[in-house]
């Protein structure tokens, strides 16, 4: 089992030329954006990436300002055999937004946003936050299944897969998605859709960044305005019950019923009671599409078999549920990952689950449980890169803490939980909750669709320009 964790990523850098003050000087002269660098004193705000724990120093920092400065970028950056990091929201658990060395392609200044109510669609630019696209579709009542931060990337989120409150009812991120422009390694940009580049659209939907820089994305939106949403807690001594009880209910419950369950520390700030403050608990946090009657009926024979401490689910507005947390996780802090797709658990697996999740070792280390039955499970395996559609869970154990001197604690924590839990895993994670674990991850996680990964691949970037990314290079 590899081990490595989020240092490996630098010397992919090592085989490649640093920007030179010439291509930075004709780049700089190319793009409306700014270029910055070293001696620019917003190059360290730029180069810091949401998880703290990975300090990279980039050569120049392009922030662009539209379509034709990410093409100017690609152009020079191939041609003088600059390395180059895509940078969406900055969340990636690895750091893949930055690298030490090369050029980062900074896409915060693409961030416009037009809904169409009749449609039913959204359309983003490739580098907006989720945030920003809820805040957008809300007023005319539409929602795209997303993550639960808001602060977290579309780009990054939607081409890695992107689970959240809504994957039972609406699907994965990716099965919303219509079409996308990208700006290829050779410069040129086109369309892809069911209809265009084909191929490219297939190998978008869960390949990750390895095929070009999507400026734009085109999404489906559905009618979500106003959910039941928010946590439910049991004490650890009721953990496997609550557990077991939420496997049950989820496996059978309507799909307007989504959220997920979590070991974790009830945060000492408001609405948590006084009381729970600081205290390790189980918990859902639940997302319901449909009427308050409806949650109760489907919720309350699990709230009354395993009584809570707390079980405070209310209607509110679906962006207040989407940023719930944003204030718990600001960027910063210190993210230590492992993560694996999970069939459903067997009593032996869900001992080792509350055996470990009572030992989280800080007030932010948390464990998620996403379902994925639903919506997501009736596409085929084979329908697009994002694989694993009968995992019953998708598992991520996250060290997390604001103190750089916890990094081994947080990584010793969170390799321990991984590794107890592994031999109950389908050898495979979503790769947007992975950091740098070596090559056969990456496979596993593609499992039978990656040879074709890899001729789409050798097609569309054969020399491996759009490398610092889960990478599945051109060559099997
Ligand atoms: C706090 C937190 C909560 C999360 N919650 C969820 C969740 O609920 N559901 C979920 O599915 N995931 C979740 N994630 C994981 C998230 O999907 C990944 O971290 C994802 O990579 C973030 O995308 P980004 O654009 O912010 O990242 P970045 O670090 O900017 O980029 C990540 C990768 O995507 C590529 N990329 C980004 N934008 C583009 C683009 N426009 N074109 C081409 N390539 C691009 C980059 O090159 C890089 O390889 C969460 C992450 C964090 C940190």
């Amino acid at each position: 089992m590899n081990h490595e964790g989020e240092g490996k990523m630098t010397k992919r850098s090592t085989v490649h030329a640093r920007p030179s003050k010439d291509f930075i000087e004709a780049l700089r002269a190319r793009i409306r954006g700014r270029l910055l660098t070293r001696e620019d004193t917003e190059y360290d705000a730029a180069r810091a990436v949401y998880n703290a724990m990975i300090q990279r120093w980039p050569g120049a920092i392009a922030q662009v300002d539209d379509v034709a400065d990410v093409i100017a970028c690609v152009n020079a950056a191939r041609e003088a055999g600059v390395l180059v990091a895509v940078r969406g929201g900055g969340h990636n658990a690895g750091g893949l937004g930055v690298v030490d060395g090369g050029l980062v392609v900074d896409l915060r200044g693409l961030r416009g946003i037009r809904v169409d109510p009749q449609a039913r669609t959204v359309r983003v630019d490739g580098g907006a936050t989720w945030g920003e696209v809820d805040h957008a579709t809300h007023p005319f009542g539409l929602a795209t299944p997303c993550g639960i931060i808001s602060s977290t990337g579309v780009g990054g989120l939607t081409l890695g897969g992107g689970s959240g409150y809504l994957t039972r009812s609406c699907g994965l991120t990716i099965d919303n998605l219509i079409s996308a422009d990208v700006v290829l390694a050779d410069g040129r940009m086109v369309t892809t859709s069911a209809d265009e580049y084909t191929d490219l659209f297939w190998a978008l939907r869960g390949g990750g960044g390895n095929f070009g820089i999507v400026t734009s994305f085109l999404f489906r939106a559905h009618p979500v305005s106003r959910v039941i949403g928010g946590p439910t807690f049991w004490g650890l001594e009721q953990a496997e019950d609550a557990l077991r009880g939420f496997q049950e209910l989820i496996e059978s419950a309507p799909e307007e019923l989504g959220g997920f369950f979590a070991f974790l520390v009830v945060p000492p700030v408001a609405p948590f009671p006084e009381a729970l403050h600081g205290r390790k608990v189980a918990g859902v946090v639940w997302c319901h599409t449909g009427p308050q009657e409806s949650f109760d009926q489907i919720v309350n024979p699990l709230i009354s078999a395993v009584p809570p401490l707390l079980h405070a689910p209310q209607e509110l507005p679906y962006p207040a549920l989407q940023s719930f947390f944003d204030p718990l996780y600001p960027a910063g802090l210190q993210w230590y990952w492992r993560a694996d797709f999970m069939g459903k658990f067997t009593e032996e697996a869900i001992r080792e689950h509350v055996r470990w999740g009572g030992t989280l070792p800080t007030g932010h280390s948390t464990l998620h449980l996403y379902p994925l039955n639903g919506a997501a499970a009736r596409v085929g395996a084979g329908e697009t890169a994002y694989r694993h559609r009968d995992a019953f869970w998708s598992q991520v154990i996250v060290g997390v803490d604001p103190d750089p001197g916890k990094t081994e604690v947080l990584r010793d924590w969170t390799i321990g939980y991984y590794d107890a839990l592994h031999p109950y895993s389908r050898g495979a994670a979503y790769v947007n909750f992975m950091m740098d674990e070596g090559a056969d991850r990456i496979r596993s996680t593609y499992g039978a669709n990656y040879d074709r990964l890899v001729a789409i691949k050798r097609q569309y970037d054969p020399g491996n320009f759009f490398r610092v990314n889960q990478n599945v290079p051109p060559a099997l």
